[in-house]
């Protein structure tokens, strides 16, 4: 059983349509692929309609932007109730901010270089969740870099001067949060580097007390050390252990079932979530 739990179409900052995706994952060889768009399920009927044609089984999830110490931090959420009212209006007051500070962001840039908002919304598709790959993209359009990459590693990092945050809610209210939609609340990547930091055990921790269910373990931005630490600390917390590809399509050299999640785990996570599986 092929499992990837951690994926994006073009609904957020992803490259392909829900539909080419689950396509992908069938290419791939994988049984059960998670979409997990930020701060949105705008992608999950297209994904489920295709789950007949593709025989791959569809976890619908989200990936919901948040903050802790500071700093940028994801949570994964499983098999919720899309309509919960707590979650949905986070959501959407983040989806919001992300608007605002990629605006921001373009008009730093555009000081010092041709861009202009047009350029954004020209790579994006109605209702996409906006970010930072998206200006990337725009600035690829104008041959200012080569890709997503370059853009990062330069205009759009953390550290550049023209980096804005944006509002999101604090990590362990998001948790509760989940759980609150029935969903199934997973730190993502917890041991990526962001300026030089990672997620702090003592937010973890905090995050297990509200009702946190697992971690993201097995993911390319994790090395050696981050995967023998993070799985001590599941261990320790008595948390499921996740992987997956985190694949953006063309975005991101990530590929399709590069990390990987267990049967027994993908079982613990739709035991606790509140709505199915789609299964083939
Ligand atoms: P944002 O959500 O606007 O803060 O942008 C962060 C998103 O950009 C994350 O979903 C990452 O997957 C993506 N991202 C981060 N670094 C890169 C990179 N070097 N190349 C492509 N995408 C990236
Ligand atoms: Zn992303
Ligand atoms: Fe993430
Ligand atoms: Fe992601």
């Amino acid at each position: 059983m092929l499992i990837d739990l951690h994926t994006h179409s073009v609904v957020s900052d992803g490259t392909d349509a829900p539909a080419e995706l689950m396509a992908a994952a069938s290419a791939a060889g994988l049984d059960v692929v998670a979409l997990t768009d930020h701060d949105t399920t705008g992608g999950w009927a297209e994904a489920a309609a295709a789950v007949p044609s593709t025989g791959v089984a569809l976890v619908r999830g989200a990936e919901i932007s948040c903050r802790a110490d500071g700093m940028s931090v994801h949570l994964l959420s499983y098999l919720h109730d899309p309509e919960h009212p707590g979650l949905l209006a986070e959501a959407e007051r983040t989806r919001g901010a992300r608007l605002d500070r990629a605006r921001a962001i373009v008009d730093l840039v555009a000081a010092d270089m041709d861009l202009t908002w047009e350029d954004v919304v020209a790579q994006t598709v109605p209702g996409t969740t906006v970010g930072r790959p998206h200006i990337a993209d725009a600035l690829v359009a104008r041959g200012h870099v080569a890709d997503r990459s370059a853009a990062f590693a330069t205009l759009l990092g953390a550290g550049s001067p023209y980096y804005v945050p944006h509002y999101a809610p604090d990590a362990v209210r998001a948790v509760t949060l989940v759980r609150e939609a029935g969903g199934v609340p997973v730190l993502a990547h917890p041991g990526a580097v962001e300026r030089g930091r990672i997620v702090a055990d003592g937010v973890v921790a905090q995050m297990v007390d509200a009702g946190l269910a697992g971690i993201e373990v097995d993911h390319r931005d994790h090395d050696a050390g981050q995967r023998a630490r993070l799985t001590a600390l599941a261990a320790a917390h008595g948390l499921l252990v996740t992987g997956s590809s985190d694949y953006h399509g063309t975005g991101k050299p990530n590929r399709l079932g590069e990390g990987m999640t267990s049967p027994e785990v993908l079982a613990a996570i739709e035991e606790q979530g509140s709505i199915e599986v789609v299964r083939p």
